[in-house]
């Protein structure tokens, strides 16, 4: 039975419940009174229903699909503006004694070269980081208790955090581990990381133990309970995310809105932010074996869905996507990008990006710079900042601040500083020149005098090389 208040993940994300929501959708969905009525609920900005969001995504009236995407748009500058957040993946190990049928990390791939960095490597691929202007990281491991284990990652998180390499620093690290007890999320908790994210690959629980033949992954309760425990360990911070190919999309689309309404009725805060990875090619993994694969269409209407069904929501998008998707992407509703990825064990202090231990195949492979740049051309400000999970304003504290649009008296401001330090530091002139005559055209966009006065003279201490510790 559907309960969305229970613990259990077959309650949470019922299947009935997910079927009578395709049904519906498929009927009200040519409804057009119907869908003008969500697309007004949506307008209120306080969100929409699985069940309401579904009847969106299966509406296929151009003119009323164009009035979802405006509003996708819109929502996206009320509650984000035109910051963008930029972060890069850190892969720590590649052991891994999961079955996963789409992942190369797979435990009978006898060809992919096993990796596991040691902490000086750790350091190495920090300092590159660093070198690059990234603040911000997400790291990444296969599951292997013995080569992996809890203390192995977190040691890595304090090294991350120690390295301090010219202006340089890591100033939160979000985890993509796989699924923990409650003991080790707290610990975690305390290593101080922001946002734990693991992706539940499909909700559909039938293809799930397909898709993950064997390991301790197979567990699919386990996997989907995974917030529950992380956030009873103290993490407010929470990331979903789904493998979009692997299971019909429609599906996933109501699982990641049940699992989102989960959270909120049982712990009082949605998750923070939500990712839309697509499966690609990677060593011994062909995608077309997998008969989902969503065009680039569908794909942008997926993610203008999600960002009216959940306005507070974070939006994640990889380099596992090309510029032109990425450019398109950004004006429906992702929040953060990854930039200059390497999703290989040790691919950041490589000259030429390494295959051998990749995760899977990047379409975007710009510099930092370059994506620096490119946000900026087309209106963006590429932001570095992580002053809300370092002032202590997560979970329910971030949302609520977020829900009253305050959010937007801190984001951009401290977009301007990060953005300023980032220039001075690592940009080449080009990006340094558009830079600067985009901060001080922004400055000038923020309402509140004092903020402003602060936010300019900040700026011009970074300029002239007088760095306090400093944000809204
Ligand atoms: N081991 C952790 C777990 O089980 O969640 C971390 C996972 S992995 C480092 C991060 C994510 O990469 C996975 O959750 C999966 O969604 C994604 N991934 C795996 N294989 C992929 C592929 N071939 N193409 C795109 N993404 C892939």
């Amino acid at each position: 039975m559907y309960n969305p208040s229970s613990t259990h993940a077959d309650e949470f994300i019922d299947h009935a419940e997910v079927l009578e929501t395709l049904a519906e959708a498929g009927r009200e969905s040519r409804n057009r009174t119907r869908v003008r009525e969500i697309l007004n609920k949506a307008a209120l900005c306080k969100g929409l229903s699985h069940r309401e969001a579904a009847i969106l995504l299966d509406c296929d009236d151009p003119e009323l699909e164009a009035q979802l995407y405006a509003l996708a748009g819109e929502i996206k500058h009320k509650f984000y503006g035109n910051r963008i957040v930029l972060f890069a993946p850190l892969y720590l190990s590649n052991y891994c004694i999961n079955g996963c049928v789409y992942c190369p990390y797979h435990m009978k791939n006898k060809h992919i070269a096993r990796k596991k960095l040691t902490q000086e490597e750790v350091r190495a691929e920090v300092i590159a980081l660093q070198d690059m202007g990234h603040k911000r990281l997400a790291i990444e491991a296969g599951e292997d208790p013995r080569n992996n284990p809890i203390e192995y990652i977190l040691e890595c998180i304090d090294t991350i955090y120690s390295v301090h390499h010219k202006n340089g620093d890591i100033r939160r690290v979000n985890v993509n581990i796989a699924a923990t007890t409650v003991e080790n999320y707290r610990r975690l908790k305390e290593a101080g990381i922001g946002t734990y994210i693991l992706f539940q690959e499909t909700y559909n629980k039938k293809s799930y133990l397909e898709l993950h033949p064997t390991g301790p992954k197979h567990d699919y309760d386990y996997h989907t309970e995974a917030m529950d425990r992380a956030m009873e360990g103290g993490i407010d911070d929470v990331g979903l995310g789904v493998l979009f190919g692997l299971e019909g999309y429609q599906y996933e689309f109501a699982g990641l809105l049940m699992h989102a309404e989960h959270l909120e009725a049982v712990h009082g805060v949605g998750p923070h932010t939500i990712s839309v990875p697509r499966v690609k090619h990677a060593d011994d993994i062909d995608p077309d074996v997998f008969d989902n694969s969503l065009s680039d269409e569908l794909f942008k209407k997926i993610i203008a869905c999600i960002r009216i069904a959940v306005p507070y929501t974070g939006m994640i998008i990889s380099t596992r996507e090309s510029e032109q998707v990425r450019g398109e992407v950004l004006e429906l509703g992702i929040s953060q990008i990854s930039g200059a990825s390497r999703t290989s064990v040790g691919g950041y202090t490589e000259a030429e990006r390494p295959h051998d231990s990749e995760q899977f195949d990047v379409s975007d492979q710009r510099t930092l710079d370059e994506v620096v740049n490119w946000l900026m051309q087309n209106g963006h400000i590429p932001s570095f900042c992580t002053a809300c999970y370092r002032e202590g304003r997560t979970g329910d504290r971030f949302m609520s601040l977020c829900k009253s649009g305050q959010i937007l008296n801190c984001c951009h401001p401290n977009a301007l500083m990060t953005l300023t330090e980032y220039l001075i530091d690592y940009a080449s002139p080009e990006t340094r020149a558009r830079g600067f005559a985009m901060i001080e055209e922004e400055l000038q966009k923020i309402p509140h005098e004092k903020v402003r006065a602060i936010a300019a003279q900040h700026i011009a201490d970074i300029k002239s090389s007088n760095r306090r510790d400093f944000r809204f």
